[in-house]
């Protein structure tokens, strides 16, 4: 008979094909676990066993409905971002399924951001890009889960928000949410205090709950799965070209216009017009710039992509998307964003046009800096 394993942990049906996705179990495991009679996933397997949680994700459609159960409970929400990809990180209708209960905001991942920023101020400033998002948190920390920076102090404010409430801890995937999920159980709890047990409404999937001290406790949801992402574009090895693990160094450019940047072959920025200015970009200190004239630039692209302007690599080039192009006019001193990549900041009375693979955005912001 042809039966569906399931994982006796969180009752997702086995598979041995996706490390991402629900289920995950290398297939010499499945086979030990069916001799042991104790088949686990994955990610319930290490959880059990070194007390770690590793990254769930769901579509949009099954997160909306499994996450709307949060609006009839009466909790504190802790809404992790990325600060260094705050667009990516917006939950839409976050408010529609939270209902009235109030929203702390986590902005995970400060230390990609140069220490020289006053972090009062970019703490302001990331509470503004939620308001525009229709959020209005009761409280705003910075925090680097993978540093262990702030963490005690997040767990302090959570105590002193919290008023009696259980708390739920949401986030879109790779904001770091199970990084500090991590950091929170290794200060908190030993693993025998881990519940895993109650299900999310409607699904299969087992939620973690960490126990507070007075009989609450603070619960970590999937991640929602977001679209735009440059994940979606380029292989894992590429991506890893591209997504900073260090303290940013800003590089800083004079443009006259007509010129044009290239960051690698993943996105350009072309500078249309304007007096010679400086132009200052925020992105992985290993991904390479190059400046060209912005009537050269299409022939030296599809010249050059794949070698000089890289990543992607060669071998990848069948399955990148082309770049497309949005243009600015530059009222105010702003950020230009390529979503998940970086930005570049941009003084005002200029007009700019900045270049992504297709399906991700690039939009200008507030400049942060
Ligand atoms: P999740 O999908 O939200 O659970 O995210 P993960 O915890 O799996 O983290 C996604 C990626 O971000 C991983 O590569 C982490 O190493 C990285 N990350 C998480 N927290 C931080 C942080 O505080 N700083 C930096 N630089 N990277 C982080």
């Amino acid at each position: 008979v042809d039966e569906e394993l399931r994982c006796i942990g969180c009752g997702a049906v086995i598979q041995s094909d996706d490390p991402d996705e629900l289920g995950y179990t290398p297939a010499s495991a499945v086979q030990k676990g069916l001799e042991s009679g104790e088949l686990y996933c994955q990610r319930c397997f290490r959880l059990r066993h070194y007390n770690e949680i590793a990254p769930v994700s769901l579509t949009d459609d099954d997160f909306l409905r499994l996450l709307s159960h949060i609006r009839d409970t009466k909790s504190l929400i802790v809404y992790v971002v990325d600060i260094f990809d705050v667009n990516g990180s917006l939950i839409p209708g976050l408010h529609r399924f939270v209902g009235d209960n109030p929203v702390m905001l986590v902005g995970n991942k400060e230390d990609l951001l140069p220490s020289s920023l006053r972090r009062n101020k970019l703490r302001d400033w990331l509470r503004q890009q939620v308001n525009q998002a229709g959020i209005r948190p009761i409280s705003t920390v910075l925090v680097s889960a993978k540093k262990n920076h702030q963490i005690e102090d997040l767990l302090k404010e959570i105590d002193r928000r919290r008023n009696d409430r259980d708390v739920y801890v949401v986030g879109v995937t790779n904001v770091g949410k199970s990084t500090l999920i991590n950091q929170i159980i290794k200060l908190r709890t030993g693993i025998k205090d881990l519940i895993t047990t109650s299900r999310f409404p409607g699904t299969t999937l087992d939620q973690i709950e960490i126990p507070l001290d007075d009989g609450h406790q603070l619960v970590d949801t999937p991640g929602i799965i977001h679209q735009a992402q440059m994940a979606h574009v380029l292989p894992a090895k590429d991506l890893k070209v591209v997504t900073p693990q260090k303290e940013i160094k800003p590089r800083t450019y004079q443009l006259q216009d007509q010129q044009t940047i290239f960051l690698g072959g993943v996105a350009r920025f072309d500078y249309l017009k304007g007096q010679k200015v400086g132009i200052v970009g925020y992105f992985d200190n290993n991904l390479p710039m190059h400046r060209t004239k912005l009537a050269h630039a299409d022939d030296f692209y599809h010249k050059h992509l794949g070698g000089l302007l890289t990543p992607p690599s060669t071998d990848d080039l069948a399955d990148f998307p082309p770049l497309e192009r949005f243009e600015f006019a530059i009222k105010q001193k702003s950020d230009l964003v390529f979503e998940g990549l970086g930005w570049m900041t941009i003084p005002a009375g200029t007009v700019v046009a900045g270049w992504a693979p297709k399906g991700v955005a690039v939009l200008i912001r507030p400049a942060m800096i």
